[in-house]
């Protein structure tokens, strides 16, 4: 084996790289050897209260910077991320594990986000009402929220962080990102894109850490906003401690995503679709699907025989191996922890049509996983109830359409769902009644694109606002209205009025 350079990953504070001093480090692993690549420093709450400070002095300049000045940076750093798209998904691949071509996707996703953040100018024009009674003129204006964070998760290394974020520096807040300290070497790269673009120094900034980082950042009294990204149980005290100490807080959290493929649909573009959507990125999105629900015995059993066959042949690899469908999970507990649902799931009675719990991989030391499925599965077992974040999908069947919509709704997460069907107005039943945020028609992963907002239901989302779409620059602004009335130098008449106007 090959030995590698463990580099340190430091903070990135007021447009400075600044090594930790906390003296508390985490290991970062590349998921496809299972190495340790690097160490990342965790901030304390004094270094992450002086990142608030240093933020807070340049939130004020950044805010004072006309919008069209501040999109003119956003212009510079999307062309940067283009030209830096095949370092960033090397970099991607490394540290997370999946394949390059989806690390360029998810890189494509996040210029996206970019794109709209870029059209900030636009989303935070305020109103403007002439005259609404004795000369007065009302209007209102979208201002910043000063220091705002995001916090983010190990699975989308650069979409979701820029998803987060990008729109809050346009409409001219300072923000601190605290990366998942599993994949801080892609949030430091951002950062140096950032800086190259012109940012000013203190708009931008990253600390890393774990738990207790998050918890100065999420208490400091200087934070105004918190958006946040990754598992339900964490997002729950996020929101809870985050509202707790007054801030605008939303929470995306983890999903169970149910495709439901009705008798009348196309059944090999359902296998199809349900392929991609439930084993990319060995699972490891919110978005991901993994409940195949075929309605009705005969949809079940040439569903389930075709699903088969095609599971069978996916590929799982190191993130640069060009013929790989997907590559390794996130760590060795991930992959423990996926392989114990798998086993728990087969003693309550599942049935394992394919099992990859042992795959052949040339570089074995990695965290792999091959495609697994199993049929048999009820709503009663955990591994319907609980998302399972790796490449174990299950089959669950149902009679009807109203049993898949029942069983769906009573669900704790609601974040994404699709049906497949040729009938209009079973489509039509399905998306008026369904109680998710996200959903498919035909479309396999229905994540809607920049311009439109994004978020789950239930449990897959706490707080108010969405991410992407026009919500975002709701999110990290605050309106104010402003009533104006100019006085005629000439008009010597004035009234004291003590009633409520009428
Ligand atoms: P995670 O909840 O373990 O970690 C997310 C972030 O929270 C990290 O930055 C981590 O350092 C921090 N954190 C972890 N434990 C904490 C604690 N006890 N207190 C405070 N902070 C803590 O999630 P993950 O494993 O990195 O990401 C996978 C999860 O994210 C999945 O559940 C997935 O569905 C979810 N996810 C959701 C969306 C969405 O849009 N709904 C998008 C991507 C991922």
């Amino acid at each position: 084996m090959k030995a590698v350079t463990v580099e340190s990953i430091p903070h990135y504070i007021n447009g400075e790289k600044v090594e930790g001093k906390s003296n508390r480090y985490g290991a970062v692993y590349s998921p496809s050897t299972g190495q340790k690549i690097a160490t990342v420093a965790y901030a304390t709450k004094e270094e992450v209260d002086e990142t608030v400070r240093l933020a807070k002095k340049a939130q004020i300049e950044w805010a004072k910077t006309s919008v069209g000045k501040r999109v003119q940076v956003l212009h510079k750093f999307r062309q940067l991320l283009v030209e830096h798209t095949e370092e960033m998904a090397q970099l991607i691949g490394k540290e997370n594990g999946k394949t390059i071509s989806d690390a360029k996707g998810e890189i494509s996703r996040g210029i996206e986000s970019v794109d709209l953040a870029i059209g900030a100018p636009h989303l935070i024009k305020g109103e403007h009402s002439v005259n609404v009674g004795g000369d007065i003129n009302s209007y209102s204006m979208k201002q910043p929220l000063g220091v705002v964070t995001c916090i983010s998760p190990f699975n989308f290394p650069v979409m979701v962080p820029l998803a987060m974020s990008t729109m809050a520096v346009a409409v001219g807040n300072a923000m601190i990102l605290k990366p998942s300290e599993k994949v801080p070497c892609s949030a430091l790269f951002i950062s140096e894109l950032w800086e190259k673009a012109g940012l000013p120094s203190g708009v931008w900034n990253v600390v890393n850490g774990d738990k207790d980082t998050v918890d100065a950042i999420i208490t400091h009294p200087d934070i105004e906003a918190i958006s946040f990204v990754g598992s339900t149980k964490v997002a729950e005290i996020i929101y809870e401690t985050g509202t707790k100490h007054h801030k605008r807080v939303n929470a995306f959290g983890g999903g169970k995503n149910h495709m439901v493929i009705m008798p009348d649909a196309d059944i090999d573009k359902a296998v199809d679709s349900f392929i991609g959507a439930a084993y990319g990125a060995a699972s490891q999105r919110c978005m991901a699907i993994s409940v195949a629900m075929p309605v009705g015995e005969k949809t079940a059993r040439v569903f389930t025989e075709k699903l088969k066959a095609k599971v069978e042949n996916l590929k799982v690899g190191t993130y640069d191996d060009e013929h790989a469908d997907f590559g390794a999970v996130i760590s060795a507990e991930a992959k423990q922890s996926i392989l114990q649902s798998i086993d728990d799931a087969v003693k309550e009675g599942a049935n394992i049509l394919v099992d990859g719990r042992n795959p052949e991989v040339e570089n074995n030391e990695g965290f792999y996983l091959g495609p697994t499925l199993l049929d048999h599965v009820t709503p009663e077992m955990n591994m319907y109830k609980e998302e399972v974040f790796g490449p174990a999908r299950i089959i669950v069947n149902v009679d009807t359409i109203e049993e898949a919509i029942h069983l769906i709704n009573d669900h704790q997460y609601g974040n994404g769902v699709t049906v497949f069907t040729n009938s209009g107005s079973h489509a039509r039943k399905f998306t008026q009644e369904i109680e998710v945020g996200m959903v498919g028609v035909n479309v396999p992963i229905p994540i809607p694109v920049g311009y439109h907002n994004f978020g789950g239901w239930k449990g897959s989302r706490y707080g108010e606002g969405q991410m992407f779409g026009p919500d975002t620059a709701r999110f990290f602004t605050k309106t104010k209205t402003v009533s104006e009335r100019w006085f005629d130098l000439d008009d010597k008449d004035s009234e004291t009025n003590f009633d409520f106007p009428s």
